[in-house]
């Protein structure tokens, strides 16, 4: 059997390492022929000598370092900001694993749908603001999306084999991040160290702030809509802290599968990298007699009002998830650089969600017009 080909766009951030991993386990069954990545060349440099890829894109000062070196000069070095989309579209391409977070994923993800590609999103900004479009493109041209956000893996996987008309909601679980069982009175005196401390996932900081403000879930609820062609009304956020179960699906007759499986993204990956078929993964079996309990709550709206604004945006559509999408990644990054305070990201994105005009059934342009305005907008609101 001819080896998988794959891209992972994003390869040293937590996605890629752990795609990496995976892959590690079956090198007779895939090829890794890209990689991609910012700032972290050392990192690169070391998966480049393991894996061999025939391409690389990487940003500015990586671009020269790479050049510079003979050892590597069979290897196509590219511009991370220029030419991801050739990347995806290299005829030899069979996957393509979208770690990298940001809108700046929605143009690969794009190209890589119109070249039929398999496409393996962990990515969760494309899916949020342009979900419409990449459903409808991935459907002309027959590629696959397989998602790799384990909520999203666990509603996919429970929908495998079954009739879509028959299904009738949603349980999006939800861990409830770090700030689960803090009083809201006290989140503005928490460090960022101790807002990035999730209980269950190790991810990256966006979205462990994410996380805490539910503004995640709030992503999730959006992406489940266009991913599965649900009405908002149909999907319910429940609270389940052991982060167990991934999610769950209900049918007509009032039955409900569920997705189960330890709290490890490789999971997820190696699913969309082998579907249909399952392999040994080596990865921990649950001990039901030792986790004991399973428990859920619902989300406290009032605490979490990013949560409550995101079904709102999520049902009003157009180009709102768009502004919401790029004011959270404006505020939170001014929080994590100690320029807002936690419950400033939330009154920044209200805000600017507020402030916006909304283009229903939008066209890329205003989708990315809309990005645009929403961080000049945000910038002016935390900055002034
Ligand atoms: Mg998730």
């Amino acid at each position: 059997m001819p080896r998988k080909q794959v891209v992972i766009l994003g390869s040293t951030g937590s996605i890629g390492i752990n795609t990496l991993k995976v892959i590690d386990r079956f090198p007779d069954r895939f090829k890794v022929v890209g990689l991609t990545a910012y700032h972290n060349i050392r990192l690169l440099e070391e998966q480049i000598r393991k894996y061999q890829p025939t391409h690389v894109a990487v940003a500015d000062e990586g671009v020269k370092y790479f050049k510079r070196h003979a050892s590597l000069r069979k290897i196509k070095i590219w511009d991370v900001h220029h030419d991801l989309e050739d990347l995806v579209s290299l005829p030899a391409v069979d996957v393509v694993v979208i770690g990298m977070r940001g809108s700046a994923a929605l143009a690969p993800f794009l190209k890589a749908v119109r070249c039929g590609k398999t496409v393996a999103p962990a990515n969760k900004e494309a899916l949020v603001i342009a979900g419409d479009i990449l459903m409808q493109e991935a459907r002309k041209h027959e590629a696959r999306i397989i998602p790799v956000d384990s909520e999203q893996s666990a509603i996919f996987q429970c929908l495998e084999g079954q009739k879509r008309e028959q299904l009738k909601k949603i349980y999006l679980t939800a861990s409830g991040g770090a700030l689960n069982n803090v009083p809201q009175t006290k989140f503005d005196q928490l460090s960022v160290k101790q807002i990035l401390d999730h209980p269950r996932w190790k991810m990256g900081k966006k979205i462990t702030v994410d996380s805490a403000t539910l503004m995640n879930k709030g992503f999730e609820v959006i992406e489940a809509t266009r991913l599965f062609g649900l009405r908002v009304e149909d999907i319910e956020v429940v609270i389940h802290p052991e982060a167990i179960i991934h999610s769950m699906v209900g049918f007509k007759d009032g039955s409900i599968l569920a997705q189960l499986g330890v709290t490890d993204m490789r999971l997820p990956i190696q699913y969309a990298l082998t579907y249909p078929d399952r392999w040994e993964s080596g990865l921990a079996q649950i001990d039901f007699a030792q986790l004991g309990t399973l428990t859920f709550k619902k989300p406290d709206f009032k605490k979490f009002p990013a949560l409550a604004l995101a079904f709102d945006v999520a049902r009003r559509g157009g180009t709102l998830p768009a502004v919401l999408n790029a004011a959270d990644e404006e505020a939170v990054e001014a929080f994590l650089n100690g320029q807002l305070k936690f419950s400033g990201i939330y009154r920044t994105v209200e805000k600017v969600v507020k402030n916006h005009k909304n283009t229903a059934r939008p066209k890329l342009s205003d989708i990315l017009s809309a990005d645009v305005w929403a961080r000049e907008e945000a910038k002016r609101f935390i900055y002034n």
